[in-house]
């Protein structure tokens, strides 16, 4: 039987896991909890894609999820936990 390094046949190639990984990751979006979001502005501040922003009444972080990356650093930088990123 031809065995290959690094390959089972059972186990898909890691270059395949990797895909895998990336496109899982990237379908992450950040879900804010409206009974635990205390309006602070750290999501906002802290996101490189300018992808959270506060409603109208400035009570409530929001998402622009055309905008958002993946990136997590709302989940990080929030200091209630009210920023989960979830498998959408
Ligand atoms: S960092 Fe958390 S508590 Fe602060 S505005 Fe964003 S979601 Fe709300």
């Amino acid at each position: 039987m031809l065995e290959s390094p690094g390959y089972h046949p059972l186990q898909p190639p890691q270059e395949f896991r990797l895909d895998i990984f990336k496109e899982t990751a990237m379908a992450m979006k950040p879900v804010v909890d409206a009974d635990l979001c205390t309006a602070c502005a750290a999501c906002v501040d802290a996101c490189p894609e300018g992808a959270m922003y506060m409603n109208d009444d400035e009570s409530l972080a929001l998402v622009h999820l055309d905008k958002c990356t993946s990136h997590g650093a709302c989940e990080a930088v929030c200091p209630t936990g009210a920023i989960v990123l979830t498998d959408m």
